[in-house]
């Protein structure tokens, strides 16, 4: 339980960060809230010789809306998150995720960047990535790039983040018109990550589904949209025979996890169960 060797660098700024991760390569880790980091080291399953810690870059840290879209700097917490009276107003779906996960301690800590960048495959954030779209930015020595959260995560534990880069924002469009969001999970009881975490999100025209966004966490090696689910709901009218139908193609195709906590028949039975409690929140929220 006692981490190897390393010595430690408080970066002031982004550029600084970069800075040390190019200098040490992959003898550097950036420190965020360090609630997946310090546990990773203390098992020595993460030994860095170079901490780069950019828990208090103020440019990290922010919530602000700009063009219909809600900019959440990436060393936000968890906490933050949750008691954001913006978010609460345009997307009160992630004021779930950020309320469900771990206890206060952890919330106060960990950060969204870090949990983006860790890629657990029972994290809660990925799934609210993938529903609503979410865009991140990375900053690495050549500059600014984009990535839609849906080429970023790879598999467990992985994703297209370069070596020597920094997530610095994650861009989460805003819904419009009628649109109701929820997030719903069947977690862990002590640590609360999620057996199956599912996020939603629909739109109603006319009376009907005209866009329907099903992720889930938890249930496979990485977070994933639910095309399925998708379809069979958009084009219906959002009551619970319709939603009934729909949660039932959930995980159907789905590569599903299965360890001591729950086997592949639980896991893919609670995700029809929590795909169907995700839509039927949405469509009340709507
Ligand atoms: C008891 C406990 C319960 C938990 N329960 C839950 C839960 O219910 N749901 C859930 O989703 N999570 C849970 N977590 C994980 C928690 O949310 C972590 O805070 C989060 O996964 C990592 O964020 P962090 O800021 O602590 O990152 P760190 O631990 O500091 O870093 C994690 C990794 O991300 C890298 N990194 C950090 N920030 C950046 C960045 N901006 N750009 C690039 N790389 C970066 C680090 O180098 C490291 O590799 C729990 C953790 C604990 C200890």
């Amino acid at each position: 339980m006692i981490p190897s060797k390393f010595d430690y660098e408080r970066a002031n700024t982004i550029d600084e960060a970069i800075k040390y991760l190019v200098e040490y390569g992959d003898e550097a880790k950036l420190l965020a809230g360090g609630h997946s980091l310090l546990p990773a080291m203390k098992l020595r399953l993460n030994n860095p010789v170079k901490l780069v810690d950019i828990n208090r870059i103020p440019e990290l840290k922010y919530i602000k809306e700009e063009d219909d879209t809600i900019c959440i700097g990436a060393a936000t917490t968890h906490y933050e998150i949750e008691s954001s009276e913006l978010i609460k107003g345009k997307i009160s779906m992630l004021s779930q995720i950020a309320g469900s996960i771990g206890d206060v301690q952890v919330r106060n800590m960990g950060t969204i960047g870090g949990s983006l960048a860790h890629a657990d495959p029972a994290a809660d954030w990925p799934a609210g990535m993938l529903a609503t779209d979410a865009v991140l930015v990375l900053k690495g020595p050549d500059g600014l790039r984009t990535i839609n959260a849906h080429d970023f995560f790879l598999g467990l534990y992985t994703t297209s983040l370069a070596e020597n880069e920094i997530i610095t924002e994650i861009r989460i469009p805003i819904p419009h018109g009628n649109t109701g969001t929820a997030y719903t999970k069947c977690m862990q009881p002590a640590s609360r990550f999620a057996l199956v975490g599912c996020a939603a999100i629909i739109s109603k025209n006319n009376g009907l589904c005209d866009n329907v966004k099903l992720a889930f966490t938890g249930v496979s090696a990485n977070a994933f949209r639910d095309a399925a689910v998708e379809e069979a709901l958009t084009g219906h009218a959002p009551d619970v025979d319709n939603i009934t139908i729909a949660a039932e193609k959930a995980a159907l195709d789905a590569d599903v996890l299965s360890d001591h906590f729950a086997s592949e028949d639980y896991r893919r039975h609670l995700a029809k169960v929590y795909a169907k409690r995700a839509l039927m929140e949405a469509a009340d929220n709507l």
